[in-house]
């Protein structure tokens, strides 16, 4: 990588988590884009996880929407938006404003959400705007507002330093907000006596770290915390002076558990042990700084409002709120979740945290606004929304920046719901999503390098996304997009922004007029008159914003104990634990959990892009107890078909043994959709069962049934080219795409025999004249590789059974090129030889730089008995070149030690 002088770092954010980590990043003279942390962000202060470290690797155009394009053909910029502008205006004329609709997502920019709301409940008149965030924190949302009166998170990341004890609920923090883990590690370091629980069905790499685990029965939360509640008024831990002052609803409450039995009872119920049960009580009783962080194992529930007041509850009753260390502490999932709370990009909010129920709140926004036609009653949510489309109630949406053909439950009926509806336009910046599949209009958006604008994160931090690289081809920002709709339907006037600061200042004073007339938490006065250059060079900012803060600033929220309700009294509500609608059956006997890997993000049409990323785990894993997997005839490796009540074809994936999942449970990656995988899309799996408050879907409490997949054929498959396995005669059952360094490596298994699966798989090799194969064949093997110019193009190894961890080294040999002919040609002898030769042999490259792989490193580290990273360098020369695989080396250290030390 040719570094350029010339160019400066620029700050920027994080492209994936809600811990919104700051970046600095760098363009380089070869195109690629050099990102570090920022140490000046109070987020991370330096430090990125391995998805922020990788977020150079993903700018590329490979897949990008570079063209608008209607009904599959492509077009200008303003064919589309007539189209759009058009469509939307015809189906509003015929059918009123209802019949319309947008999806947005917590991956847009604050600036791009606002518009959108602007326009849907401004101006077309319909609340039917709503978001993928519904799916992530709609539930937390609604626990404040029922509580606080305001979607108020009152705590700061400083709260990880400050507190005593930290209780984590339903979060795999370790992987799915990794550096928030690493700042809790760290301040346990330095303070030992810092408690760490973690509440989770699960064994996960949080928990490894834990003083106390709580594996709870699936879906028991309410239950537990109304013991607590119980507990700490039953022991004296209350705190009655702040309960009088600062809350209503605490007599209510104490009904609503007072029938809740001894604590030998409610372990039994929750299936923990009482001592495990009692110190958690303890703990929290007698610690003054506690706070507790929760996430989606807590939203994504059929009771997930219920979990999060319950959890809220606890802190009122012992006044532990907007105190420095002692807060409830709601992390969001996706980088911008909390501007579209912000700006009101969920269905049943007006904006600016102002609400539909409150007429003098219209009234502001309509002035606001200066429009006569504002929305007066909430739209649908995501999943009433897909159910409207698929009525036909609904008939044009517009999905922007999002991908719930494989992230919304019960995903094969949101397919067919897109499919039949008759106008969908998809924003996007990826071409070929399973939803940009089913668009009649796409509309090619910039991707997160190329955007400008800014996201909040889950401590109410406003950070400056920065332009890094240009936009390929006709690639737009989605505010610009959103905006030439608007003027082209009408609204000209209200939509002629020069760029995206004249939008946030717009939002910063509409903000700051709420305020004024409400006293709403939401306050970025301070930011509604600042300049272009002040916008431009913005540092980060926590809200409230009365003036620019040029200093770093910590503030928490509701320190006063004065409350956004009606009396300025916080709300205890009373909650009671609700069994899930889904229950297990004869017939789907087992529990399935999903969630996120470490390293990958989402529907992974962005870290999917990342060779080293996509090394982390290259097929998704379903993890299953010892004792299920006997008892369902699975073992290690093979590949199982889970099915549910709700899907029409089973998922497939393949079988991991763990006991990190209890008897009667399992878990499985949210990631793989159709376009990298036959069929481990989860979303198919589940049904869409919300609450009753948030309309938050329930996503991790899904019965199932599963069996083994027989197959009579299992092959391992590199390509240059992306393959398309529709057309073939005998498509394999199961397939996976994994991206590796120059292009695909596959994972297959079939029900067809070995001589039939490679007849197909050699139907897949790209067609050229000056094409040379190879071949070795036996009944049960048949090993394949085709060169051209001196390069391997196309390579497959197909036997009846395969052991795919021993072919990490296909992974490698696209790299071997004709300017290393003796790597060319160790690499067909090791393909038709089955056996690694030479530098095939090292396993994957963990050193680019100096070409170390990762067996070299293993080896050393066993042989030399090494310690530290230094040590590996000196024996293996890795991490001697640019240094970035360092925190790579540091981690297989950490790996190899913990393996030996589990012996
Ligand atoms: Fe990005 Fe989240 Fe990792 Fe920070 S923790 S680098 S925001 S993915």
């Amino acid at each position: 990588m040719s570094q350029n002088p010339s160019s400066p770092w620029i700050k920027s954010t994080c492209a994936y988590c809600g811990v919104g980590c700051g970046i600095e990043a760098k363009p380089q003279r070869d195109g690629t884009l050099s990102v570090r942390g920022d140490n000046d962000h109070p987020a991370n202060w330096g430090k990125l996880c391995s998805k922020g470290m990788a977020l150079g690797e993903t700018v590329t155009t490979t897949g990008r929407l570079l063209q608008p394009h209607i009904a599959g053909n492509q077009c200008d910029w303003s064919q589309a938006i007539a189209t759009v502008a058009n469509q939307f205006t015809k189906t509003i004329a015929e059918h009123g404003p209802d019949s319309v609709a947008f999806y947005l997502s917590g991956q847009l920019l604050t600036e791009d959400y606002y518009v959108a709301n602007k326009l849907m409940k401004g101006f077309i008149g319909s609340g039917n705007v709503d978001t993928n965030s519904r799916l992530c924190m709609s539930s937390s949302v609604a626990g404040h507002k029922r509580a606080f009166g305001n979607d108020s998170v009152p705590g700061c990341y400083q709260d990880l330093e400050s507190a005593d004890a930290i209780v984590l609920v339903g979060s795999n923090l370790a992987w799915c907000h990794p550096i928030l883990f690493q700042r809790i590690k760290q301040a346990k370091q330095q303070h030992p006596n810092k408690k760490l629980i973690i509440i989770d069905p699960r064994a996960t790499a949080s928990s490894a770290d834990a003083d106390l685990h709580l594996a709870i029965k699936p879906g028991s939360d309410v239950l537990l915390f109304n013991g607590l509640f119980k507990y700490l008024h039953d022991h004296g831990h209350t705190n009655s002076d702040y309960i009088n002052q600062h809350t209503q609803g605490f007599a209510a409450n104490l009904a609503s558990v007072a029938d809740l039995g001894d604590l030998q009872a409610l372990s039994q119920q929750l299936q923990i042990s009482q001592a495990d049960l009692l110190t958690f009580y303890q703990t929290f009783a007698n610690t003054d700084k506690v706070t507790t962080l929760y996430s989606q194992g807590v939203n994504q529930s059929s009771q997930g409002t219920d979990k999060v007041n319950s959890i809220i509850n606890c802190h009122l009753i012992t006044a532990k709120v907007g105190r420095s260390g002692a807060n409830p502490f709601s992390i969001t999932g996706q980088p911008n979740a909390m501007g579209g709370r912000e700006v009101g990009g969920l269905a049943n909010t007006l904006a600016a945290h102002l609400e539909f129920n409150n007429d003098k709140h219209q009234q502001l926004v309509s002035e606001f606004w200066q429009t006569d036609n504002l929305a007066t009653r909430p739209g649908l949510k995501a999943v009433e929304m897909f159910d409207a489309i698929a009525k036909g109630k609904i008939k044009a949406v517009w999905i922007m920046a999002t991908n719930p053909a494989v992230s919304l439950p019960d995903s094969d009926f949101i397919q067919q719901a897109l499919a039949q509806c008759p106008f969908v336009v998809v924003s996007d910046c990826i071409a070929n999503t399973d939803t940009g599949k089913l668009a009649d209009v796409q509309l090619p958006a910039q991707g997160w390098s190329e955007k400008s604008g800014t996201v909040t994160n889950s401590e109410r931090r406003i950070s400056r996304q920065r332009r890094l690289t240009v936009s390929p081809g006709e690639a737009r920002p989605d505010w610009w997009i959103i905006t030439e709709v608007a003027k082209k339907m009408g609204f000209a006037q209200a939509f002629s922004y020069r760029h995206e600061a004249d939008i946030f200042r717009e939002y910063a004073a509409l903000t700051a007029a709420a305020h004024r007339a409400f006293n709403t938490d939401l306050n970025l006065s301070g930011l509604a008159e600042i300049n272009d250059h002040q916008y431009s060079n913005m540092p980060p900012q926590q809200w409230p914003v009365t003036h620019l803060q040029t200093e770093v600033s910590h503030q928490h929220l509701l320190s006063d104990g004065q409350f956004y309700t009606a009396n300025g009294k916080a709300n205890i509500i009373p909650v009671r634990h609700i069994p899930s609608p889904q229950a297990v059956t004869k017939r789907y006997p087992l529990l399935l959990n999903n969630g996120r890997i470490r390293d990958q993000w989402h529907t992974m049409t962005r870290t999917g892009l990342s060779v080293t990323l996509s090394s982390h785990q290259a097929e998704p894993l379903l993890l299953i107890n010892p004792a299920d997997a006997a008892s369902y005839h699975l073992t290690e490796g093979m590949i199982a078909q889970i099915n549910s009540h709700q899907s029409q074809r089973a998922v497939m994936m393949r079988v991991s043994l763990s006991n990190q999942v209890s008897p009667g449970q399992v878990f499985a990656p949210i990631h793989w959709n159709n376009s990298n995988s036959a069929a481990a899309k989860i979303a198919t799996l589940g049904q869409s069962i919300t609450d009753p408050v948030s309309g938050q879907p329930e996503m991790k409490h899904t019965p199932v049934a599963i069996t083994p997949f027989v197959s009579r054929s299992q092959a391992i498959l590199i390509s240059r080219q992306p393959l398309v396995f529709a057309n073939l005669p005998d498509s394999p059952e199961y397939w996976i795409q994994q991206t590796i360094a120059g292009g695909y490596r596959y994972m297959m298994a079939s029900s067809v025999d070995v001589a039939a699966l490679c007849e197909n798989l050699r139907q897949l090799q790209p067609q050229s004249s000056s094409a040379q194969q190879s071949m070795q064949q036996s009944e049960q093997q048949v090993r394949f590789i085709m060169t051209d110019q001196q390069r391997i193009e196309f390579a497959f190894t197909c036997a009846t059974d395969l052991d795919v961890s021993q072919y990490d080294w296909f992974s490698l040999l696209l790299t071997q090129t004709s300017t290393a002919p003796e790597k060319l040609q160790q690499s067909l002898s090791s393909v038709l030889s089955d056996q690694p030769q030479g530098e095939l042999c090292h396993g994957k490259i963990v050193c680019a730089c100096k070409q170390v792989g990762i067996n070299q490193i293993h080896d050393a580290i066993a042989d030399q008995q090494l310690s530290d990273v230094a040590g590996i360098s000196r024996c293996t020369q890795a991490g001697t070149g640019c240094g970035s695989c360092v925190s790579e080396l540091q981690q297989i250290l950490a790996e190899q030690h913990s393996k030996v030390s589990a012996y």
